[in-house]
């Protein structure tokens, strides 16, 4: 086994780990001679130099991220057995090796035991994004691992951390394909095509994280006038115009999201005049358009990133929340959504009650959403839970 560098932990911190969150703060450490290098693997100890677990070490506030709780070396077996162990999950739920989906998220994080590391699948390129200077300095290991297990599935591997790593990591690093290079960019979501821009895209080019939200809103579509808030690459859109929409009208602030909107919508829909998209700012558009939707889809950027930007970030929602409850039409459904992470359901829900309140009609709420199966939360690690929906029906 490889001597991995000790750090012990302060007396009684290791109450949390027992319970297996996966991450140490860097106040329970007891800070003796050796200090790690940042990224490197370490064993933790407590203060009785009792063996507790395995991680990646960061400077910063949350200095350990646990990759196992029993000793072991991380070495290129591991990250093929977490990473074979995250494909059978995703085969079980059926959204991979089905051939009407080959867009999914391989690997999320905490939830799949490998705390800091993105995969999501596009068809035959896998796109990876560490969130941790381990899983920057493992990425040559886990894209072998990777292209092994998918066996044959995956011939491209792109790396895409230049945003997500921390910026004190001093780390040079760039954005480009580890293995392959293939500049085919486009591919299927139930059934239904898309490219994906993964070199300049947000996240890693595509929310995959939508994909049952997007189905449910298609089986309310048919003959409703549709309009999608913050449609980036114009997935609900598509739907909507797969589920009978009458008409369906996009919106982005970026020129760009548009674009990617319109040449997606014409990939499935070749020449289909119901959809027209618009470069415009949200609550711009909302203040001016008139009262023409009965569906309306609200899925705007992460307010808060962070925990001091909450009260700001419920604000945002209720007002967002507020102008549409206040134009769509009787009878109409509002599918809305926060994907801010320090934003709680029942922040959420909080603030969207506030703004009915506002609105002063009927609000009934029909279903709430969540993330989907492909980006399951590790049930000792609740911090995962982020995407939180409301469909609700405007009397
Ligand atoms: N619903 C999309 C994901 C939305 S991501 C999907 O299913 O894929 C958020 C989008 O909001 C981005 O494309 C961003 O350009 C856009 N955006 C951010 N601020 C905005 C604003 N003020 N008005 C309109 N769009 C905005």
């Amino acid at each position: 086994m490889d001597k991995y560098t000790k750090i012990y932990l302060k007396p009684g911190k290791e109450d949390s780990l027992r319970r297996f969150h996966p991450w140490i703060f860097s106040g329970a450490i007891k800070q003796s001679g050796e200090q790690p290098h940042d990224g490197e693997t370490v064993e933790v100890y407590t203060a009785n130099d009792e063996y507790i677990a395995t991680g990646h070490y960061q400077i910063g506030s949350i200095a350990v991220r646990v990759l196992s709780f029993s000793q072991r070396t991380i070495d290129d077996a591991f990250w093929r057995e977490r990473l074979s162990i995250a494909l059978d999950v995703r085969r079980r739920i059926g959204v991979a090796g089905n051939p009407r989906n080959n867009t999914y998220r391989l690997v999320h994080g905490e939830g799949d035991n490998l705390p800091g590391l993105i995969i999501d699948i596009y068809d035959k390129t896998a796109v990876m994004q560490a969130h941790s200077p381990g899983m920057h300095f493992a990425k040559d290991a886990i894209a072998t691992a990777l292209v092994e297990v998918m066996d044959g599935a995956v011939q491209n591997v792109y790396y895409k951390s230049e945003t997500t790593l921390p910026y004190k990591a001093d780390i040079g690093h760039e954005n480009g394909f580890i293995v392959g290079g293939s500049t085919d960019n486009v591919a299927m979501e139930n059934g239904l095509s898309f490219h994906v821009d993964w070199l300049k895209g947000q996240k890693t080019g595509f929310f995959v994280d939508q994909r049952e939200n997007r189905a449910l809103l298609e089986k309310y579509s048919n003959g409703r006038t549709v309009l999608n808030m913050f449609c980036y690459t114009g997935g609900f859109s598509f739907y909507a115009l797969r589920g009978g929409a009458r008409l369906v009208h996009s919106v982005d602030s970026s020129s760009k999201a548009v674009e990617l909107t319109e040449a997606n919508v014409e990939l499935n829909f070749p020449g289909d005049t119901r959809h027209k998209a618009f470069a415009e700012d949200a609550f711009k558009f909302l203040d001016n358009m008139g009262k023409d939707y009965d569906l309306i889809i609200l899925d705007p950027p992460a307010f808060a990133k962070h925990r001091d930007a909450l009260r700001n970030a419920l604000q945002g929602y209720k007002r967002l929340n507020a102008k549409a409850l206040a134009k769509i039409k009787p009878g109409g459904l509002l599918f809305t959504f926060s994907c801010s992470q320090v934003v709680t359901k029942e922040n959420f829900r909080n603030a969207v009650f506030s703004a009915s309140a506002i609105s002063g009609r009927n609000v009934r709420i029909l279903h709430q959403l969540t993330q989907p199966a492909d980006h399951p939360v590790n049930i000792y690690h609740p911090e995962g839970e982020y995407l939180k929906g409301l469909v609700l029906y405007v009397e």
